[in-house]
């Protein structure tokens, strides 16, 4: 850490300053220059929580070199974690993870139904949502248990685990019953009561990124759920707010790239939500293989028409096989296997 120290400072400050950084262990190094002067400190930066050094006199600021997060950091862990789940399906391989299905758990048999296309595509994990967070509360809620129901018969049916959103902490042990991996929401991103508490299960956790949080905030999530005891934390990068209107939120690409040199754990991306038209899921599903995504988790309906919930941007299921084809060759060039 590097504290600056402002123009005017006095002697009795810096020595102030000095006195409190050795009491907390921390080593400073005074540097005076023609100008200023600055204190290099060398030592754990967390012990700084008890001291904010930034509101004693004389200091204009203080850099950081240490993240914030440490155990989901790639500097504490320098291997890619590799989840596991019951099935043999593993995220942060080789070997990249489609996870597809209808956004909402509709019917039985669409559940079923849906189940059995994707899975016929090359899909590995089912996706569909018990508990919806909708904007609006006149919308459709979900169907509860009967949704997760229905997804443990359709992961009976295929082999394939699930994935679904859990809303609130009062429902986590029916998601110990039926779900492989439990989605938060962009909504609960920084619920952290909820995040603490999915630090106990041992049930992956499918985190996904808020729409207004920068990358540095969803680490801080992704740590809350690691430090609390569950490594077993899947990023998922959403789409953003931006200023763009002319899709529903814009995909951070570069999330990506991003977060692989800061972080091991793996990183999915949802092109779904981010795109709001399906038309424009196949060029993100692509870019987002191409990117080193870990995974891609789309939404996938074979009547949108009737879709309770995000139509518009559900891909047919001929679509999403098509796309499966083009995503195959992607990975390949990329020498990485789907
Ligand atoms: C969803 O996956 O259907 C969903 C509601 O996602 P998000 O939390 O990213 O909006
Ligand atoms: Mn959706």
């Amino acid at each position: 850490m590097v504290i600056v120290l402002k123009k005017d400072v006095t002697k009795k400050q810096v020595d102030h300053i000095v006195k409190k950084l050795k009491e907390i262990k921390l080593r400073p190094m005074v540097s005076r220059g023609v100008d200023r002067t600055v204190i290099g400190v060398i030592g754990d930066e967390s012990r700084l929580r008890v001291q904010p050094i930034e509101a004693f006199p004389g200091v204009e600021k203080v850099m950081t070199v240490q993240t914030p997060y440490k155990m989901v950091s790639l500097e504490n862990h320098n291997q890619p974690s590799v989840i596991k789940l019951g099935n043999g399906v593993e995220i942060g391989g080789n070997r990249i993870v489609i996870m597809a299905g209808p956004c909402t758990i509709e019917t039985r048999k669409r559940t079923l139904d849906l189940a059995k296309i994707v899975k016929k595509a090359g899909a590995t994990v089912l996706r569909g949502g018990a508990f919806k967070p909708r904007t609006s509360p006149y919308d459709f809620q979900g169907l509860g248990e009967t949704g997760l129901k229905y997804l443990a018969e359709a992961r009976k049916l295929t082999g394939l685990p699930v994935v679904t959103e859990l809303m609130n902490l009062r429902d986590l042990p029916l998601f110990e019953k039926y779900a492989d991996i439990i989605q938060i929401g962009a909504r609960n991103m920084q619920n952290f009561d909820l995040l603490k508490e999915l630090g106990k299960t041992r049930k992956p956790v499918l985190l996904k990124r808020g729409m207004a949080n920068t990358i540095q905030d969803f680490l801080m999530a992704a740590e809350y759920i690691y430090s609390h005891g569950n490594h077993s934390v899947i990023l998922c990068e959403r789409g953003i707010r931006t200023f763009e209107t002319a899709t529903r939120f814009t995909l951070d690409i570069a999330a990506v790239p991003v977060l692989k040199t800061k972080t091991h754990l793996p990183v999915v991306i949802d092109p779904s939500h981010p795109a709001g038209k399906r038309a424009f899921v196949p060029a993100l599903t692509r870019a987002a293989v191409a990117a080193g995504a870990d995974g891609i988790i789309v939404e996938v309906h074979d009547n949108p028409e009737e879709a309770v919930c995000d139509g518009p941007q559900a891909l047919l299921p001929d679509q999403f096989e098509s796309l499966m084809a083009e995503l195959r060759l992607i990975a390949n060039a990329i020498g990485r296997t789907i």
